[in-house]
């Protein structure tokens, strides 16, 4: 069975006392490959050879850096098919997803943090006569990049590029579910000869391996996507270190209806945003919030659309629907479902887990599911799911919409669905998210700074804001006269 080993200074590199553990695919429920169990010693040979390199990679000029980075683009691009395959294999995503979505936007990151490293500029502050003021933004050093599972090589190179165009040094961590895409990332950073030690990444689970990255005393910053509680453990963990810290954590998103809405673009945006990548997407809309004068009509046709969508072999390039990520997330969701038959909700379409026939017969699959009737406060209104899970909720007016929309722990985005311009602009300074995409969902301009409030994270990513994230701000006084 093949073997997902790390990538350590150049090299592919078996881990040091060869523990594996199986790698599965979603959708038949086997094993077919194994990933690399890394440990401490693992992390400690890959941060040795990120500070090695640390120095002539700061020091190379921009524009060589914004090569490299624009090299490992292209050698993407080329092999978009491998990499689309690998993420759909992996996660159990449709695999016309990863072949629009999730690779074309890992090459966009590269392609954007190229540019950006070149365009890097700081801020001068003239003190009139006397002095003036100017801002070194000097890379930190060998910094820690760890992502989850749902958007793979998405999310890590959203990482990995802003450091590198930094002059950062890294060392990454995927998740141990799908390990696939950063392992082929690895051979893309031999085949373009990106310098050795400059991105090291280690597979691994995150306890260990994740856990010997954020608590290594020479990774100067941790750059973190994944669920609220792990970013509370590391968050903890490196408070005493005092590293620099990037959270973007878990979402309960609204999309938000109103009467004087586009009626069809705002029922099909709000069922892509339900059920996309089977409602793993931290930007999922899994509560759907109308307003009482349309609320039964758009229950009726959000149902009828959520009951046409079934899963299939991800594979198949009509595919809009797969498999969840692992046997336990789908009994977590099916667990999720059952606390909302308990505290009184009604299911309007699925509940259930699905048996396919052929290839996918042992996967692990959801039907689309839509609850109503629980109040905002239930568990299903309050606590991210992670699945094609939604609930429905009427609301009235605009103050009754507030309080359910912000009324959970979470803050990551919200979509508003009205024509009304003042009410647009009114509800988005009182939304309280940090993401309002207003008549639209999911699109993202990477200039714009990305991520959540409250318990959806901590500090913003995007732009020139990620870059700067990498560098520690020196300021250099110089009298005048
Ligand atoms: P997770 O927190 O279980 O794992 C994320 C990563 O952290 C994995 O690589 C894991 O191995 C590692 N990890 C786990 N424990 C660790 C520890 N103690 N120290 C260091 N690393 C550790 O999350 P997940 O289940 O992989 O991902 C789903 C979650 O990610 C959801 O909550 C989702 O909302 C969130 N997410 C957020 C965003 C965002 O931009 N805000 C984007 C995507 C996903």
């Amino acid at each position: 069975m093949q073997k997902i080993d790390n990538f350590i200074n150049g090299k592919i590199t078996p881990p040091k006392d060869k523990e594996y553990m199986p790698n599965y695919e979603p959708a038949t429920g086997e094993a077919y490959s194994e990933v690399a169990l890394s440990k401490k010693e693992d992390v400690e040979e890959a941060v040795a050879a990120a500070q090695s390199a640390f120095k002539s990679w700061s020091c190379l000029p921009s524009e060589k850096r914004a090569s490299y980075l624009q090299a490992i683009a292209n050698r993407i691009e080329e092999h978009l098919e491998d990499f689309a395959q690998a993420e759909s294999k992996d996660t159990g995503k449709p695999i016309s997803l990863a072949r629009t979505v999730d690779i074309p936007r890992a090459i966009s990151n590269f392609r954007f943090f190229a540019a950006a490293a070149i365009q890097f500029a700081s801020e001068a502050h003239p003190m009139d006569t006397r002095a003036i003021n100017y801002t070194l933004r000097q890379p930190v050093g060998v910094v820690g990049c760890i992502s989850p599972w749902n958007l793979p090589l998405y999310l890590l190179t959203w990482k990995i590029a802003p450091a590198l165009a930094a002059g950062c040094t890294v060392v990454a961590k995927p998740s141990e579910l799908t390990p696939m895409t950063a392992f082929l990332l690895s051979k893309v950073c031999q085949e373009i000869e990106l310098p050795a030690g400059v991105l090291n990444i280690i597979q691994g689970k995150g306890n260990e391996a994740g856990a010997a990255i954020t608590g290594h005393p020479q990774i100067k910053a941790i750059s973190f996507t994944g669920g609220t509680a792990t970013g509370a453990t590391i968050a903890a963990q490196v408070a005493t270190q005092f590293k620099k810290l990037s959270l973007e954590l878990g979402g309960k998103n609204p999309t938000i209806i109103f009467e004087d809405c586009d009626y069809a673009d705002a029922l099909q945006t709000a069922i892509s945003a339900a059920f996309s990548n089977q409602g793993q997407i931290c930007l999922c809309g899994s509560r759907i919030l109308i307003q009482a004068s349309i609320y039964e009509k758009f229950r009726n046709d959000f149902v009828a659309l959520a009951q046409n969508l079934l899963p299939q072999d991800p594979l198949l390039p009509e595919t809009k629907l797969g498999a969840v990520i692992s046997k336990e997330h789908q009994q977590k969701i099916l667990s999720y479902i059952q606390i909302a038959r308990q505290e009184g909700g009604k299911i309007l379409c699925g509940g259930n887990s699905i048996v396919l026939e052929g290839r996918c017969q042992n996967g692990w699959f959801v039907a689309p599911t839509v609850i109503e009737g629980l109040d905002y406060t239930c568990t299903a209104n309050q606590e991210e799911i992670f699945g094609p899970v939604v609930t429905l909720l009427p609301f009235e007016t605009e103050e009754e919409l507030l309080q359910i929309a912000n009324g959970t722990p979470y803050g990551l985005a919200a979509n508003l669905w009205t024509n009304n311009l003042k009410r647009a602009h009114r509800l988005g300074a009182l939304l309280e998210f940090g993401i309002i995409w207003v008549n639209c969902w999911m699109l993202r301009d990477l200039r714009t700074p990305f991520g959540g409030v409250k318990n959806s994270g901590l500090g913003r990513e995007g732009g020139f804001e990620a870059m700067r994230f990498f560098t520690e701000p020196k300021n250099i006084c110089i009298k005048l006269g």
